[in-house]
């Protein structure tokens, strides 16, 4: 043993013989936090549950996925306002399941704002999803522009995976059931289920097609702008909301000296085709609602003090800048705010309806070429089959 394992040796046993000090360690409970635990918490009748599932900007990161937002109500419909890059894991991360979340809305078509759609809807279906997922998302100037054409197109870019698994696992959560509605509708209803009603606002960002919605239930008002400038319809028509969540972008200094953006870029993306703190602060100072949400920017230690000093320059009413899992328990009396603790290790929850038995193939998906590749290995296999027949009462034949 040379002089370098002699002393890795000594600093191992050291660290095993630390000696307990007197103070006992916390036992769980005494030092509760005000913590959000998805999965253990059922809604009031009359409650709103808001769920930051996406914060951050178009390239998602660790700490921040790309823009959506769940909502939950007390009459147990939920809705996905926006399904941004990386978003899907933050959903999934509430441990619902995927029949309830079958219904998605679509402020524009940007990949920040719907980039893990096709990973929900399909993903989805193999975490046991027996419901349609149902979409709604704007027309755009053009036919080749408006929601109905992308989706057509993104059905068709996972024409292999739907073909793949169609035989295998019930398919019936792979319907796509898609609603274009007009993006220049103003104050338009394109949901009314439930007592649940959802209208649409034209937003100001990058090209025509982009909205704003307003969602209303049991005297409950939600607002979401996805991504615009400021504009007249936001003004107009989010007034008195108990929650309104609208973006608001670094301020062009830190996308200047943050995000290495040239001076000109950064005004333009910060004030124009997007909303900057002293803004959106303006904005919530006009419609004054019960509580003021900013997304969309890096909310990290250094930038959030920025933001909040901006966005006093113009309000002086409730604001939280979310972050991701963020949650606001909302009802006309009251409205808390909660980070989540999150289990990292979820498992689908179970199906609301019974599965459908899939017929056996009447044959190989494969050609003779990769079927002939095929090892089945009997003597392997053959056990493991016959078990799972006995403590199913099945009686499934192992593929020739
Ligand atoms: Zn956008
Ligand atoms: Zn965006």
């Amino acid at each position: 043993m040379g002089i370098r394992e002699l002393l890795s040796l000594a600093i191992l046993m050291a660290a095993l013989v630390v000696v307990p000090t007197a103070q006992a360690a916390p036992s769980p409970g005494e030092h509760k936090m005000d913590i959000y635990y998805p999965g253990t918490e059922e809604l009031a009748p009359d409650e709103m549950r808001v769920v930051a599932c996406g914060t951050g900007m178009p390239s998602p990161r660790p700490k921040q996925a790309a823009a959506c937002w769940l909502v939950e109500l007390g009459n147990g419909d939920k809705f996905l306002f926006d399904i941004g890059a990386g978003s899907h894991e933050r959903i999934a991360a509430q441990k619902i399941s995927y029949d309830y979340l079958d219904k998605v809305f679509l402020g524009h078509l940007h990949v920040d704002h719907y980039g893990d759609l096709a990973s929900f809807w399909l993903g989805g279906t193999t975490m046991n999803r027996l419901t349609p997922l149902r979409v709604w998302g704007p027309s755009g100037p053009t036919p080749e522009l408006g929601t109905a054409h992308a989706l057509k197109l993104m059905k068709g870019m996972y024409a292999w995976d739907i073909a793949s698994r169609e035989s295998v696992i019930d398919p019936r959560g792979m319907v796509l059931e898609v609603t274009e509605f007009d993006y220049k509708g103003v104050n338009k209803v394109i949901f009314e289920e439930n007592g649940v009603t959802i209208r649409t606002i034209p937003a100001i960002h990058s090209l025509d097609g982009a909205v704003s919605f307003i969602l209303e239930w049991n005297g409950l008002k939600f607002t979401y702008s996805s991504d615009t400038a400021p504009n007249s319809w936001w003004i107009e028509h989010t007034k008195d909301s108990d929650i309104s969540i609208h973006e608001s972008f670094l301020p062009p200094s830190l996308m200047i000296t943050k995000m290495k953006f040239i001076p000109k870029e950064a005004l333009i993306v910060s004030t124009i085709v997007h909303t900057s703190p002293q803004q959106f602060g303006k904005l919530m100072s006009l419609t004054k609602p019960r509580m003021a949400v900013g997304y969309h920017f890096q909310n990290d230690f250094d930038t959030l003090p920025v933001m909040i000093e901006e966005v006093r320059k113009t309000y002086d009413g409730p604001v939280v800048f979310a972050e991701d899992y963020t949650v606001f328990n909302i009802t006309k009396d009251k409205i808390r705010v909660r980070d989540s603790a999150i289990d990292e290790a979820v498992f689908p929850p179970n199906p609301i309806r019974e599965k459908n038995p899939i017929p056996p193939p009447t044959e190989s998906p494969y050609s003779k070429f990769i079927s002939d590749g095929h090892e089945l290995f009997p003597e392997v296999l053959g056990p493991i089959w016959d078990k799972i027949n006995k403590e199913n009462g099945t009686d499934y034949k192992l593929p020739e």
